[in-house]
């Protein structure tokens, strides 16, 4: 049977306010995407989780010709997920960002614990949709939504659930609109939720 499944894109401290590579009310998306992932879990559809989990040198820092400070580094409390997100049991943990020449944003660049893709987990489990939140908006968001529409899947941003870096103002909106033409959906929390809720009571 083919259904959605939900991914929350790194919500981690290094993100959040506090943190050395901080979103802009980064905080903002764990909220919703408690909700969210609640929401998933009882329906009992699919809830991954990416994180960015840097090797100490990586071409993806500043020091080493890349364009960001150091975050995210592994095994580091930056790395950790933020301590409010509410990680369903039998969440899937995405890593990416592990190799040490690229910048990974996208989900699709991240390996389970196993070993497995992200695409190789989504078709195993007959995932044809993913609901996508977390951060930033502008980078791993948008990346994997533009992955996942290249790959043939069905795809919804939480816009409620994204916050972005904004390097240049305006980037967040330009990655929406870049993410809205390539047939991505773009609605708030509470409307994916509802629609679970009917899809449960029509089954
Ligand atoms: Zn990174």
């Amino acid at each position: 049977m083919n259904g959605p499944a939900l991914i929350l894109v790194d919500v981690q401290n290094d993100f959040c306010p506090g943190g050395t590579l901080a979103v802009p009310d980064g905080d903002r998306v764990v909220a919703p995407l408690n909700r969210a992932a609640a929401a998933f879990a009882a329906a009992g559809l699919p809830v991954l989780a990416s994180r960015d989990w840097h090797p100490p040198h990586t071409a993806h820092f500043q020091a080493y010709g890349g364009l960001w400070p150091v975050h995210c580094v592994q095994g580091s409390a930056g790395a950790d997920f933020h301590p409010d997100l509410q990680l369903p049991a039998g969440t899937l943990l995405l890593s990416k960002g592990i190799d040490e020449r690229l910048d990974g944003y996208s989900a699709f660049d991240g390996i389970t614990a196993a070993g497995a893709t992200l695409a190789e987990v989504l078709a195993a489990q007959g995932v044809d949709h993913l609901v996508i939140g977390g951060l930033a908006t502008d980078y791993c968001v948008r990346a994997t939504a533009l992955d996942a529409r290249e790959r043939g899947l069905a795809v919804t941003v939480l816009i409620d659930a994204v916050a972005g870096v904004d390097l240049q103002p305006g980037d967040s909106d330009r990655a929406l609109a870049a993410m809205h033409r390539a047939g991505t959906r773009l609605c708030t929390t509470d409307e994916v939720v509802a629609e679970l809720a009917r899809r449960g009571t029509a089954t």
